[in-house]
């Protein structure tokens, strides 16, 4: 009998700790128990990586401030979320490696490439591309043949740089602002960069009469796709980040900044 009591009470004591533990468990809950809102959205601020040295998506405005399609975009995304959005602007390179730490997502003109996905996770995509080749007007490179053992400039890490490291025999020049990679094009030191479209076509216009920007169609380069950057597996971001998207697309906002920042140009 004794024994029975003891059992009994051994029972009850251990029902009362797990008890205890779960009620323990729940107040130490995170803050944002709403599953409809990121943890990364719990301090009611976005912080957006970028390299303003990707016009017309991403550029340095005259008040020293990023601006840019991406930039007006995710500011548009940080109002839908009633959030407030903070800009940090990096070296394209660092910019996944900063994700989840330094920066929450990065909005940069990014190409959603199957290597990168290994690291991070990428919105729903919002705009289509493809790398450009920038020429001097009286360059003889014409077809993908011709940019084999060419010395190339690149803007480091992106999918210009990978591209072009492809390439049989090229040098790879690579720079941390593509505007240093066209100057030394016009100086002669590189033959050849190879740059997203717009970019490109902008790159074109400031230097009209010593560069020309062609499509890489011409050179069989693949059409890429542009996504913002989040943190590996924070679906609720992307749920929220996509729904955003999609009401800018929905409510005309998204085509008026197409319009201003892009066709403009
Ligand atoms: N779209 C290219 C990439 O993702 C270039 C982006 C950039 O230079 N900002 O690599």
């Amino acid at each position: 009998m004794k024994k029975l009591v003891a059992l009994l009470l051994t029972t009850v004591m251990a029902m009362t700790m797990l008890t205890a533990c779960g009620a323990k468990e729940e107040t130490a809950a995170p803050a944002t128990e709403d599953a409809t809102v990121s943890a990364a959205l719990a301090d009611g601020v976005l912080t957006v990586g970028t390299n303003a040295e990707f016009p017309p998506f991403e550029y340095m405005g005259d008040d020293g401030q990023p601006d840019g399609f991406d930039m007006a975009l995710v500011k548009a995304i940080g109002e839908k979320l009633g959030v407030e959005v903070k800009i940090e602007n990096m070296e394209f390179a660092s910019l996944v490696t900063s994700i989840g730490s330094k920066i929450d997502i990065a909005a940069a003109g990014m190409t959603v490439t199957e290597e990168r996905k290994q690291t991070v996770d990428f919105t729903d995509t919002y705009y289509e591309a493809v790398q450009y080749v920038i020429l001097p007007v009286d360059s003889e490179i014409k077809a993908a043949a011709d940019l084999e053992g060419k010395t190339i400039g690149v803007q480091l890490g992106t999918t210009g740089d990978f591209i072009a490291s492809d390439i049989a025999d090229t040098t790879v020049s690579q720079y941390n602002k593509a505007v240093d990679a066209v100057n030394d094009l016009i100086n002669g030191r590189v033959d050849c960069v190879i740059i997203d479209k717009n970019p490109a076509l902008v790159f074109e216009g400031k230097f009209e009469g010593q560069v020309v920007a062609v499509d890489g169609a011409q050179f069989e380069f693949e059409i890429e796709n542009y996504a913002m950057a989040l943190p590996k597996g924070d679906t609720v971001l992307a749920e929220q980040i996509n729904q955003a998207i999609a009401d800018l697309k929905a409510d005309g906002t998204f085509d008026e900044l197409v319009k201003t920042y892009i066709e403009a140009e």
